[in-house]
């Protein structure tokens, strides 16, 4: 099956009780079973699953190509669960670029475990090298990254970690599998931020780890996620499976608009820089070319004026909305060293872009009138 056949599909086989071609959704928090706790139906208590979970982790695994699924209550919580099923005195690799709270996870709650986190530039392969002769355990990819769009060899990265025994994560978040699928590259387990492009209309929180194989890492997750308790409801797991219906559809407007944008941004006086894989330019675009089918919807600017000039573009538009998250319909901008709390890492004069489904003629025009 093609993949956008399959995304119209995964997990939403008609109610055998009703015909009912739009799934069902269970809010039911408890099962009947039988008197020795025998299971009827296969389900006994929410937070251990339930049949509208099933169906998203069936058609997200399916759309990423692995074995088996687990979601959970947001990105944050799908990481957390994973990075915490590590034993004590375990050494992960994390990109120098990614996402807030990984940052922050790495920073303040690993150590206190007794989990060693080395931060490197994943698309330097020799300094992941180096750094694996000390015995890495996992090595966490985002590619593209959050927020400077860089580009990380997924195939190059899946090398490394086969040759020191670690495990490969890749946050797809920005890609989604329908550019992007890691575990073809080798990677081991994908992680997504559903909040993001699968909920697609900036209205449902939720995470998910796909696994290329049903091993005892699953096992491990899945166990921690039972009882640890950070679940994805039954109605937002709806919501997120809905999502998946549109996801291949919503991501060639999202990546021609941004194609769109991006080409305008790039010719314009006013910016220094255009981080989007789609530009010749972009260091990362050889191998994004390679590993993508297109070059997705985020895009970030460095402003030639400094500060002063990027935020004040951000509040002179009128299209785009000043607020953080993205892969929604909507276009958003945020001013990122405004967000990221008391050490920025992202630079002053940079302004991360979700282009949305808006037509892109009006995207460049509140974009060139802001810029005047
Ligand atoms: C948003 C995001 C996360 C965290 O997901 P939440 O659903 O907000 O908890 C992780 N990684 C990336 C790349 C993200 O964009």
């Amino acid at each position: 099956m093609r993949f956008e056949t399959l995304a119209v599909h995964a997990g939403g086989e008609s109610d055998v009780t009703t015909g009912a071609v739009a799934p069902p959704i269970h809010l039911a928090t408890t099962f009947r079973h039988g008197p020795m706790a025998e299971r009827i139906a296969g389900y006994e208590y929410q937070r251990e699953g339930n049949p509208t979970n099933d169906r998203l982790c069936a058609a997200i695994a399916g759309l990423e190509g692995g074995a088996t699924a687990l979601t959970f209550a947001s990105g944050m919580a799908a990481i957390s669960c994973l990075l915490e099923s590590l034993q004590a005195g375990s050494h992960i690799a994390v990109p120098d670029d990614c996402y807030t709270g990984l940052r922050v996870l790495g920073a303040e709650f690993l150590p206190q475990r007794g989990v060693r986190v080395s931060t490197v530039d994943m698309s330097d392969l020799d300094a992941l090298d180096r750094l694996c002769q000390a015995g890495v355990d996992l090595i966490w990819a985002e590619t593209p990254s959050n927020p400077r769009m860089k580009i990380s060899d997924i195939q190059a990265l899946a090398g490394i970690a086969k040759a020191h025994g670690s495990v490969l994560v890749c946050d797809n978040t920005f890609a989604s599998p329908v550019l992007q699928r890691p575990l073809e590259h080798g990677a081991d387990i994908v992680m997504h931020s559903t909040t993001k492009y699968f909920g697609g209309h900036s209205d449902v929180l939720g995470g998910a780890l796909v696994f290329k194989r049903a091993d005892s890492w699953h096992e491990r997750i899945a166990h921690r996620l039972h009882i640890t308790g950070a679940v994805l409801a039954p109605f937002s797991a709806w919501l997120t499976l809905r999502g998946c219906r549109s996801l291949p559809a919503r991501m060639a407007m999202h990546c021609a608009n941004a194609r769109a944008v991006a080409g305008f941004l790039a010719a314009h006086p006013a910016i220094e820089r255009v981080n989007y894989p789609g530009l010749a330019s972009h260091p990362g675009h050889a191998i994004a070319l390679r590993q993508m089918s297109d070059f997705g919807g985020m895009l970030s600017i460095e402003l030639r004026g400094g500060h002063n000039a990027a935020v004040t573009l951000a509040g002179r538009l009128k299209v785009f909305t000043n607020a953080t998250s993205l892969g929604g319909c909507e276009s958003l901008i945020e001013h990122r060293a405004s967000v990221e709390g008391a050490n920025p890492t992202s630079p002053e004069n940079l302004l991360r872009l979700s282009i949305g489904l808006e037509h892109p003629d009006d995207l460049i025009a509140d974009l060139s009138h802001a810029l005047e």
